[in-house]
């Protein structure tokens, strides 16, 4: 396992790698690295025969200079997890590595940057679109692995594929939970003990909804998810949304011939947790 801090060290490595023919899978991450992530790279060591795995904390993305700076950082302890992965390469860039120059570049990603995370974090996803976009450039990877957690952004990094014409396949993988259902998330390291007891609430609960589906209306869903957070002071809902799996739109009725994903965002304790689970 090699690890690059520059573009050009890390193009110089993967051209080697193209010459031999060899599949390319690249993994994003911002590092604090636990099994949701490992399980991208798993998936991408079994289906390709070189593994990058990249670790930025990405300014652009952050719309709070407090959420970034509060950002768990853990390059040593991650090295060290990912050796005993088949890793190739670990690309950890410096910010004026990846942004020589403030990037000011918007995306039209047709309003779905504007709902659900995006409702509640103004440009989020046009920082996301940013790097990503500038790490496909880097790697030009075969295949790249997101995770179905940030549901939102799968969505986003596909249209985003697609606009751009670019020649690659995004992978998703499901979402790994701790074992009393709270999704793995780098965030959960700030949760306070009490905060951590009740956080699987929120997989609860969306367990619960997807449960009731047969007997309520997606309005009466959302209603009910909406009264049992009421009841629960520590959590702040800052929504829960039953959408279409593509275009992300509010759906209506159960009948649409569309896949539905409940997807809820919370404040608990101060620490911002967002799930999903597929309603179908
Ligand atoms: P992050 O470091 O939070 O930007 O995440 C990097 C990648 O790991 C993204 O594609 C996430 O969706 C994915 N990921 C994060 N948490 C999980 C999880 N619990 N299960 C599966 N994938 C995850």
């Amino acid at each position: 396992m090699i690890v690059y801090n520059t573009k050009k060290e890390l193009a110089r490595h993967l051209d080697k790698l193209r010459e031999q023919g060899k599949t390319i899978g690249l993994v994003p991450t911002m590092g604090a690295l636990h099994e949701g992530h490992l399980s991208l790279v798993k998936r991408s060591a079994l289906e390709n025969e070189a593994t990058v795995v990249t670790i930025f904390v990405n300014p652009t993305q952050f719309n709070d200079p407090s959420d970034l700076e509060q950002y768990p950082r853990t390059p040593e302890k991650d090295l060290k997890l990912l050796k005993s992965y088949h890793v190739d390469v670990v690309f950890m860039p410096s910010v004026e590595e990846m942004y020589p120059e403030p990037d000011s570049q918007t995306f039209d990603l047709q309003g779905l940057d504007l709902v659900l995370e995006g409702a509640h974090r103004k440009g989020h996803f046009n920082g996301v679109v940013q790097i990503v976009s500038k790490l496909f450039d880097a790697v030009e990877p075969h295949r790249a692995y997101f995770g179905q957690k940030d549901f939102q952004q799968l969505v986003i990094i596909r249209h985003m594929v697609q606009m751009m014409g670019m020649n690659l396949e995004i992978v998703a993988c499901p979402i790994i939970r701790e074992k009393d259902g709270l999704a793995m998330s780098s965030r959960n390291v700030h949760l306070g003990v009490r905060e951590r007891e009740i956080a699987p609430f929120i997989y609860q609960t969306l367990t619960l909804a997807a449960g009731l589906k047969p007997g309520l209306s997606p309005d009466n869903l959302k209603t009910r998810v909406r009264e049992a957070f009421s009841n629960q002071s520590q959590f702040q809902l800052d929504y829960f949304e039953i959408v279409e799996d593509k275009a992300l739109r509010s759906v209506k009725d159960w009948d649409e011939g569309v896949n539905k994903v409940g997807c809820i965002a919370v404040v608990l304790g101060g620490v911002r947790l967002i799930d999903n689970m597929f309603f179908d």
